[in-house]
């Protein structure tokens, strides 16, 4: 008789047959969510550091020291190979949203400091990462998006310095983008900003620790004048487990801001900088070990596999006929859309041919067509992050998505209506639980979970509804996933 209720191994048994079901984590095939440096090594070595930190908590490193030493480390690397000075200091926060929210939140505070009044603002391209938009709902900023060119995703920094103002907390450019991959003309940028005394955020969570090693780049990072904070994600291109990004941030008067601190209640005194309380060390310790382990030299490799891959593969799509490259792709992302300089009949959907390339195996991930405030409508697009493993698959990944596109050229994109016409009709008042779900059902996505085999109609339904309606069916969507079975 053992003292648990169920055996450890027929738990451990139950949790290896769901991650069957899972999208594969290493292999190469998912090209987003999943950064594999393909080597085995060194995700050994972050799982052995994660079981070394396991019961510590994160919270306090006048308790637990070994936090302190582990994130002092991380973040002189990480400012290493972003030029920061002594005067840049930083947080291991949780991840790339966490990190974006709390260079939010310093930035409305010193803005708030600096005598500003009333609502501020947060200006960004509209291709700022959505984690930006949930940023300046959380802390009461007005988002001005600024609408970028419809062909190459790109934006000009000149619409971005015009709309600078008193009521600016904060300015975002990406290095790159995550939609169209694109470098933000962050010297531009980040000089007006200077100027006009307003804080300039680099998010470079996806590009933090690769970019630095790309061949040919204009100076983005701390080397620019201007640049008030770094967002960088570990768990990207740091190849660590999920949970762990570095906020940078130039000055350390700017950065205090950062901090919540009370000695106001009857407990111990709370001095956060960053979001959570209490908190797992698990994912500092793993990036720790693999900074250690892999060295700038280490870094510099990988990334130039991933630039190998990436120049590849951006050869392989320009040669097919009927797709197209968004832009200029800076780093390892790409994305593809629809060639309309050729005849309907040789044009490709990129959702049908994710669609057809996930029949293949592998799994790109699709982004929806939206409008911009001045009127002008973004194309869908699909999305590749390349990284180190993909090298080794390059030659099977190549060959797919050659054969899925000849397989979908041509096959017309799926109209939106008639996939909606087919639902019951929508009331114009909020939708509340139940009615989402009967919806959801209509469309096939209701009770059993699991998506759809093919994601394009679903995409199509969402670019064809209005955004608060498609926003709220996704909630019920996600929702329902994890409430209890009855
Ligand atoms: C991934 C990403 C984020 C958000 O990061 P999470 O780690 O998913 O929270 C922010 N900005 C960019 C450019 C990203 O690629």
């Amino acid at each position: 008789m053992s003292e648990f209720e169920t055996e450890p191994a027929d738990i451990l048994g139950r949790l290896r047959e769901l991650r069957e079901a899972d999208a594969p984590t290493h292999g190469g095939h998912v090209l987003s969510y999943v950064y594999d440096s393909g080597m085995a090594e060194l995700d050994e070595l972050a799982a052995a550091a994660v079981r070394i930190v396991q019961p510590v908590n994160g919270l306090d490193p006048t308790t637990f020291t070994s936090v302190a030493v582990l994130e002092r480390e991380v973040l002189g690397f990480v400012r290493g190979i972003l030029h920061g000075d002594t005067d840049v200091v930083g947080s291991v926060t949780t991840g790339g949203t966490e990190s974006c929210l709390l260079a939010v939140k310093t930035a409305r505070d010193n803005w708030r400091k600096r005598g500003g009044t009333g609502q501020p603002r947060l200006l960004a391209p509209v291709t700022v990462h959505a984690a930006f938009q949930k940023a300046a709902h959380y802390f009461g900023l007005e988002l001005d998006l600024v609408s970028v060119d419809p062909s190459t995703g790109a934006v000009e920094a000149d619409a971005l310095t015009a709309r600078l103002g008193p009521d600016v907390a904060l300015v975002v450019v990406s290095a790159p983008s995550y939609p169209f991959a694109g470098l933000d003309p962050v010297e531009e940028v980040a000089a007006a900003a200077l100027a006009a005394g307003i804080d300039c955020h680099v998010d470079a969570c996806i590009g933090g620790l690769v970019l630095p090693f790309w061949a040919g780049l204009r100076p983005w990072d701390f080397a620019v004048p201007g640049v008030t904070s770094i967002s960088a994600d570990l768990h990207k291109f740091g190849y660590s487990p999920k949970g762990a990004s570095v906020l940078l941030q130039r000055d350390r008067d700017r950065q205090r801001t950062q901090y919540f601190a009370t000695t106001r209640w009857p407990g111990y005194p709370v001095v956060n900088p960053t979001i959570l309380g209490s908190k797992s060390a698990g994912s500092l310790a793993a990036s720790w070990a693999i900074i250690h382990a892999l060295g700038v030299d280490g870094f510099a490799r990988l990334a130039a596999s991933c630039e190998r891959s990436t120049s590849a593969l951006i050869a392989t799509i320009s040669g097919i006929e009927g797709l197209r490259i968004v832009g200029s792709p800076v780093g390892p992302l790409i994305a593809v859309t629809s060639d309309d300089s050729v005849p309907a009949d040789r044009q490709i959907d990129p959702h049908h041919w994710a669609d057809q390339v996930r029949s293949h195996g592998w799994l790109l991930q699709l982004q929806p067509s939206i409008t911009q405030d001045n009127g002008t409508r973004l194309p869908r697009t699909t999305h590749l992050t390349i990284t180190p493993v993909t090298e080794g698959v390059l030659a099977e990944l190549t060959a797919a998505l050659a054969a899925a596109a000849d397989e979908v050229r041509g096959v017309p994109p799926v109209n939106p209506a008639d996939v909606l016409g087919s639902l019951p009709p929508l009331g114009s008042g909020a939708l509340d639980s139940e009615t989402a779900f009967g919806l959801l059902t209509a469309m096939g996505l209701g009770a059993g979970g699991g998506l759809p085999e093919r994601m394009a109609p679903l995409l199509a339904i969402m670019e064809g509804l209005p955004a608060p309606v498609a926003e709220r069916l996704l909630t019920e969507l996600l929702a329902r996933l994890v409430e209890p079975l009855a």
